[in-house]
């Protein structure tokens, strides 16, 4: 499950992006308004969250600007404590739930899951060739067989297969991946590359994973 979360105090987002990576979501961050609306209505996610306070748009522009294109994906607002006008407002321009900060880690988890339990989210497995991941299950598989996978290693493959065709530079899928840890070096996403490949390229045909030099990878049908 993909979410994208739109905010612009970078420890609040970092916060909220290690606790969803904790639970297995795969979190991309913008920190400006006007990225966060290119993101949402160039790339598939399965939730959005917005706070509604940024310093070049706001929040609730953005919802309504996605809803306009049409774009059904579950939307989050993010707003402050006093805010009541930007609640109605929020709910209005076509969000689906608000949370206000300051709040518990495990009230935004559940109210994250309701979200993404909706019928409009729902989703059947990924399928790549004879590659098939299924993200609500957490489960894969190669020609037939199960792959066992650890949850880094899924998450790398969904996010692979969700973007397949394009390259994805080593910084981005480390920075989708494992978000900011500066405990890890970049180099950990060859290494996952080669766990990977070991689980699902091996002995099988076509492969589905390249290198491409310089830059980094690509899952890629042919
Ligand atoms: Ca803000």
């Amino acid at each position: 499950m993909r979410i994208l979360l739109v905010e612009d105090e970078k420890k609040v987002a970092a916060f909220i992006k290690k606790g969803l990576m904790e639970e297995f979501y795969t979190v991309d961050v913008a920190v400006e308004g006007e990225d966060g609306l290119f993101m949402a209505t160039n790339a598939e996610y399965d939730l959005i969250i917005l706070d509604v306070m940024l310093p070049d748009m706001n929040g609730i522009d953005i919802c309504r600007e996605i809803r306009k294109q049409n774009i059904k994906t579950p939307v989050m607002m993010l707003t402050a404590v006093d805010a009541t006008e930007s609640k109605v407002e929020g709910l209005d321009s076509g969000a689906d739930d608000y949370v206000t900060k300051p709040f518990s880690f495990d009230e935004f988890l559940a109210r994250v899951r309701s979200l993404l339990r909706r019928p409009s989210s729902s989703e059947s497995s990924l399928k790549v060739k004879d590659l098939t991941l299924d993200p609500v299950k957490h489960e894969v598989y190669r020609a037939g067989k199960k792959v066992d996978l650890t949850w880094k290693e899924f998450a790398l493959l969904e996010y692979m297969i969700r973007n397949k065709g394009r390259v994805l530079s080593r910084t981005r899928i480390f920075e989708n991946i494992w978000g900011y840890d500066v405990e890890t070096s970049s180099n950990i996403v060859d290494v996952y590359v080669s766990y990977l490949r070991d689980k699902v390229d091996k002995h099988v045909s076509p492969k589905l994973i390249h290198t491409v030099r310089g830059v980094g990878y690509i899952l890629r049908e042919d």
